[in-house]
């Protein structure tokens, strides 16, 4: 059996923290107007014609999610071959349940879903609707503007959170059907051990499971484009973060426990 997992290292102790001091960075960044800032960002894509901005504004949201989530994969899969660095004591996976598949394996799944799915909607919901100005035309997300104040970008990030929770569970729910479970099951069965399995998914779970709770809660709530942005890093730093197998959390924990018993039970 699993036994008793391993301490919660201390640097995922403070992860609340560092998503709140990231999202006070991002803030500030928003409204500077300095050649990289926020400001200054929105205002040059506003500047720009009809079908660029909207190719801007759509590449702009497929970077915001891809980026980072790409740089902590990479990273979480640099720390799972290293050596014997000190994060090693607390992955969980280790010495348990070996990992079902391997970054390598997993990779090209995850650009297909990535590139041949997420980026064409992304680019498709932001090109100009006919007869609209671009920047957003087809699916309403707003660039116009100046940026988004601390409360407007917090009551859009609570407004972002709680459409995403509830179009997550019931997308979840639904994939759990008898009919539906075939196109879940690939996900499941990578044990979430390797922080890039989190998008190792079907066109269709991919879909349910990744971006339409975002992009759904950004078209009711009408959002300014950068509530998204903020919202899709900290998703996707917690998709890699939840499906590391890393004592990090009980998302994490209840996944290796659950693949740690079904993997036993043969
Ligand atoms: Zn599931």
């Amino acid at each position: 059996m699993a036994g008793a997992p391993p301490p919660v290292p201390p640097a995922y102790r403070h992860l609340p923290w560092f998503y709140a001091a990231l999202s006070v960075c991002f803030a500030l960044w928003l409204h500077s107007g300095a050649c990289l800032g926020g400001r200054a960002l929105l205002l040059w894509l506003d500047g720009l014609p009809g079908r660029y901005k909207g190719l801007a504004l759509g590449l702009s949201l497929f970077l915001a999610a891809m980026a980072p989530w790409h740089l902590y994969g990479a990273a979480q899969h640099w720390m799972d071959r290293s050596g014997n660095g000190w994060w090693k004591q607390y992955k969980l996976s280790k010495g348990r349940v070996p990992d079902r598949l391997s970054y390598s394996a997993m990779l090209p799944c995850v650009l297909r879903n990535q590139i041949g799915l997420f980026l064409p909607v992304c680019l498709f919901l932001c090109l100009p609707a006919e007869g609209g100005d671009g920047g957003g035309g087809r699916w309403g997300v707003r660039s116009k503007g100046p940026p988004p104040l601390a409360w407007e970008l917090c009551l859009h990030m609570l407004g972002l959170y709680a459409c995403y929770e509830v179009v997550f569970y019931c997308g979840h729910r639904a994939m759990h059907w008898p009919c539906l479970y075939k196109y879940h099951k690939a996900h499941h069965q990578t044990y979430g051990s390797v922080g890039i399995s989190g998008q190792y998914a079907s066109l269709l779970d991919f879909s349910l499971m990744q971006f339409a709770p975002v992009l759904l809660g950004a078209a009711l709530l009408n959002s300014h484009v950068a509530p998204v942005w903020l919202f899709s890093i900290l998703g996707s730093l917690n998709s890699i973060h939840s499906h590391g197998g890393y004592a990090s959390n009980a998302h994490s924990l209840a996944r290796l426990r659950l693949s740690t018993n079904e993997w036993m039970d043969g």
